[in-house]
């Protein structure tokens, strides 16, 4: 990937010149099933790029309550694109038609009505938890009755196509636009795609710009994409089944709960309460042994798999929770 990125050859993407951005770009829709793809230089920025192409001020987006959309980028729903979210609860995190029916608006002399669905797939704050294609086609053919564009916030999205056994572009065939990140498991240092009809796309690019997203000579980036692209999807299926290896194991430590038929795909949350750790303790005691957990509430730690941690290396991170939480345990 490092010389890839060396051997790139670059122009100005902000005028549509850098050779190794298009191929990425091409690449991406053809990989979701789009006509159009455009690099940005993050997830974040897809999502909200997306938005505003699909929305008018004022209006409603429904997206689940603890979406990254809604909750991880900084109100910009409202601060950027003047829309409301419409957010409904859902505890693995997928909605489907019948919860969205009742929220959807149509316009009226009082409200503005629903702009945008957007679906988050795999679901990071439900634990990597993957949609069906059938809820993913229902939401799709009632959504398109009301004239409500779909967007999938598909930033782990092959890592749902692998669970599922299905292409990325079955996942995009199912959705008006999609983003998914390079920089997550498919292990690019930066960058992410928003994908699309061509029409999107155009509009896409020129909020890009007024986000200060036109990023010039983006090829170094684009090339690590391309290899990303290349290399990495299939390595995902052994992160899930390591991911597995851990909740399996970790559910056996005494004080840890994790329910192993909850792990879909490469992401595992435990509960830490009984383990006699504070979030911070336990945090910096795995730290101190090489292994990296994220506290993302009081007592909720995520774990991720990914293909540079292999089976082994899953191994020793059991072993230093077995050793945090034994060493806990003689503390209290
Ligand atoms: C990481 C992530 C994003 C995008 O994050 P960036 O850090 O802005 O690239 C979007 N959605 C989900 C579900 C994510 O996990």
């Amino acid at each position: 990937m490092r010389r890839a990125m060396h051997d790139a050859e670059v122009g100005d993407d902000v005028f549509g010149e850098d050779p190794t951005v298009n191929a990425l770009e091409r690449r991406a829709a053809e990989l979701v099933g789009k006509e159009a793809a455009l690099f940005v230089p993050s997830g974040t920025m897809g999502n909200q790029i997306a938005v505003a192409a699909h929305t008018s001020p004022g209006q409603e987006v429904i997206c689940e309550e603890n979406s990254h959309i809604v909750l991880y980028e900084m109100g910009m729903l409202a601060r950027f694109s003047g829309c409301l979210a419409r957010s409904i609860p859902a505890a693995d995190g997928r909605l489907d038609w019948q919860s969205i029916r009742p929220r959807v608006r149509r316009p009226s002399d009082h409200f503005r009505g629903t702009g945008l669905i957007a679906l988050e797939n795999t679901h990071n704050q439900a634990g990597g938890r993957v949609y069906s294609m059938a809820a993913l086609t229902e939401i799709r053919s009632r959504s398109a009755e009301s004239g409500i564009p779909v967007h999938m916030d598909g930033a782990r999205v092959f890592h749902a196509a692998a669970a599922l056994g299905v292409s990325v572009a079955d996942i995009g065939a199912t959705v008006d636009s999609l983003t998914f990140c390079l920089s997550k498991g498919l292990g690019a240092p930066v960058g992410s795609l928003l994908t699309g009809t061509r029409e999107f796309i155009g509009e896409a690019r020129l909020v890009r710009k007024a986000l200060g997203g036109g990023m010039r000579q983006a090829g170094v980036l684009a090339a690590a994409g391309l290899v990303a692209l290349e290399q990495s999807p299939v390595n995902i299926p052994a992160a899930h089944e390591n991911a597995r290896f851990l909740a399996e194991a970790l559910a056996e430590v005494p004080g840890m709960a994790v329910v192993p038929g909850n792990v879909e795909t490469n992401i595992l949350f435990a509960d830490i309460s009984g383990t006699g750790h504070s979030n911070s303790g336990f945090t910096a005691a795995l730290r101190a042994s090489g292994v990296l957990v994220l506290a993302l509430a009081p007592g909720r730690v995520r774990m991720v798999t990914h293909q540079d941690v292999d089976r082994a290396g899953c191994e020793r991170a059991v072993r230093a929770i077995q050793d945090a939480c034994s060493r806990a345990g003689r503390v209290n």
